[in-house]
């Protein structure tokens, strides 16, 4: 592991300023440290200052009407403790669940994820489909973008030099699920993931892949497919299909290209099944 200095603003502009002040020799910003503590011991990273976040003001959840926004320094445990989470976004608790295990979820948080920006991450995908925002602070101002702009690639995002995530915002509550394979139960990654969302006010579906490179994407063609309420067997059937042939399926270390198309329509046609569009409808 590298030497680092460690520091621990108290304030959001501090915590931009530590960050900018380190230019040239690297900086990152440290939230739970379950990816970026790995990066730095493997040799994948080498910041010469880690500003942590922990006293920021972040760790926060706050509803508003159906729209939830979490703080990005908040752990998943909480976000996955939380009665409305698993009755309003139901696909988002699912997710969340997901990740590795209860002592990892008790300091990884959102920011993190969507940090790291994994090809494999579990919430990509899920808060793809719910058409997710993340609010972003930095040296000069203040942004909001969609998490599909803000996710390029495995390690990649639109992050600016400086910038931070200062919450994720899903804007309203969703039938929703999200389905996944992987070898093991529990601190295991998937290899193929499926999200979807049907959403009440737009009467429309969303469904995104995730759990392979180069990142998780959303299937527009797909939702388009499943219609405006519960799909038929056949339309299910057909938008399996289509996801079979539309998402680039890649191989890697987890999974083949092969094991992997042929999980696409199967898990597709479970996630849709076990969304309550009608609770959607009538919320
Ligand atoms: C054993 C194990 C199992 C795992 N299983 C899963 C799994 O099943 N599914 C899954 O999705 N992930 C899994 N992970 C990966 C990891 O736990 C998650 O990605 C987690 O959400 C990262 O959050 P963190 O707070 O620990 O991030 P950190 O390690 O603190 O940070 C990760 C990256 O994001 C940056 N960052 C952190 N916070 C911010 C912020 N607010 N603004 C800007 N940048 C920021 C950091 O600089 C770093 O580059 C696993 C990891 C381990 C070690």
């Amino acid at each position: 592991m590298s030497a680092f200095e460690l520091v621990t603003p108290r304030s959001v502009e501090e915590a931009i300023a530590s960050l900018r002040a380190s230019d040239g020799t690297g900086s990152a910003p440290l939230a739970g440290g379950t990816d970026l503590l790995l990066d730095i011991d493997d040799g994948r990273a080498a910041p010469a200052r880690v500003v942590s976040l922990r006293r920021l003001p972040w760790r926060t959840l706050d509803w508003v009407g159906g729209a939830l926004t979490i703080g990005s320094t908040l752990p998943l445990r909480s976000l996955e403790d939380d009665p409305g989470v698993r009755a309003q976004l139901p696909g988002l608790y699912q997710a969340v669940h997901a990740v590795g295990s209860v002592a990892l979820r008790h300091r990884a948080t959102i920011g993190g994820n969507l940090g790291r920006s994994a090809p494999a991450s579990d919430l990509i995908p899920m808060l793809l489909a719910l058409d997710a925002e993340v609010d972003l602070v930095g040296p000069s101002a203040e942004r909001r973008l969609s998490v599909n702009d803000f996710v390029r690639a495995s390690r990649r995002t639109a992050l600016a030099p400086g910038e931070l995530i200062r919450s994720v915002r899903v804007p309203e509550s969703r039938p929703s699920a999200y389905v996944w394979q992987r070898v093991r139960l529990a601190n295991d990654i998937s290899q193929i993931a499926v999200a979807v969302a049907y959403s009440p006010s737009g009467r429309r579906w969303s469904v995104a892949v995730g759990g392979m490179p180069p990142r998780p994407v959303l299937l527009p063609e797909v939702a388009r497919g499943l219609g405006n309420a519960r799909p038929t067997d056949p339309a299910l059937r057909a938008a399996g299909e289509r996801a079979t042939r539309e998402v680039t399926i890649a191989a890697d270390q987890r999974a083949s290209e092969e094991y992997r198309r042929r999980l696409v329509g199967t898990l597709l046609g479970r996630a849709v099944r076990s969304v309550d569009v009608a609770e959607g409808v009538h919320r």
